[in-house]
């Protein structure tokens, strides 16, 4: 339902990643949601760190109190309205897969989930949720070691989904990229200082930055601390125009 995302300097892990995300978040409160989760990566770390709660964001955030996260370079995060599985901790995103290095959130509904899961577990992979999005996590792991890059991975994931979707995942290899995909779903790209933001909705970043890129349909964002690429589906360079805000936040 809502999504933030947070590329930093993979030299400086730091709270900030996780204060971005909760905060984006709460500014994302307004669209309503059942489920709360956040997942950090840093140099270093041999798994993603997942933190995700059913129920209001005030339970995700006593689950980060007394769960605490290592200081990160990259987060992303997740409000959840239910589509496909109801609304437990293990529903809640971002899904894991690859051993642990890999997470992935969802806005959206993948359509064609149920052949995918079959595929998917022919080919061995275990699945722990009831949603819909778990396969996609699965199917960029999947990709992901047939490419040895995120964001052709992305692609590749991408092209095989139907339905409509934002994606954000973070991998362990990668810890100060975050990698993003849309159809038929919003997102945003928040341009900062040595930072870069990802988001369902302005309002996701707009408290930290007022330089803004819209991604269009079937489209591939891959941010770090500082850059921003963005393709087609195919793989295809896109340029973009960065636009101003308008907004008192
Ligand atoms: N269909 C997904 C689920 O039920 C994502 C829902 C959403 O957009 O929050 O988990």
């Amino acid at each position: 339902c809502g999504i933030v995302g947070y590329a930093g300097p993979v030299a400086a892990p730091s709270n900030r990643p996780l204060e971005i995300a909760i905060e984006g978040l709460r500014r994302l409160e307004y669209r309503g949601y059942d489920s709360a989760g956040v997942a950090v990566v840093a140099p270093g770390l041999q798994q993603v760190e997942v933190r995700k709660k059913a129920g209001k964001l005030a339970n995700l955030v006593a689950l980060l109190n007394a769960e605490p996260l290592p200081p990160a370079t990259a987060a992303i995060g997740h409000t959840r309205w239910a589509t496909h599985g109801g609304p437990t901790d293990v529903n809640a995103h971002p899904h894991v897969a690859d051993d642990g290095k890999l997470a992935l959130i969802h806005n959206g509904i993948i359509e064609n989930f149920a052949a995918l899961r079959d595929d998917l577990k022919a080919d061995g992979s275990v699945f722990y949720s009831q949603t819909d999005t778990e396969v996609a996590a699965h199917l960029l792991a999947r990709e992901y070691r047939t490419h040895g890059d995120l964001a052709e991975a992305m692609r590749a994931t991408a092209r095989r989904l139907e339905g409509t979707f934002t994606l954000l995942a973070v991998h362990t290899d990668s810890p100060g990229t975050v990698v993003g995909a849309r159809h038929d779903s919003p997102l945003v790209v928040g341009l900062g200082e040595g930072e870069n933001f990802l988001g369902s909705d302005v309002a996701a970043f707009v408290s930290a930055t007022k330089q803004a890129l819209e991604l269009g349909q079937d489209q591939v964002v891959t941010i770090t601390a500082d850059s921003v690429a963005i393709t087609d589906f195919a793989g295809n360079p896109v340029e973009a125009q960065p636009y101003t805000v308008d907004w008192d936040a």
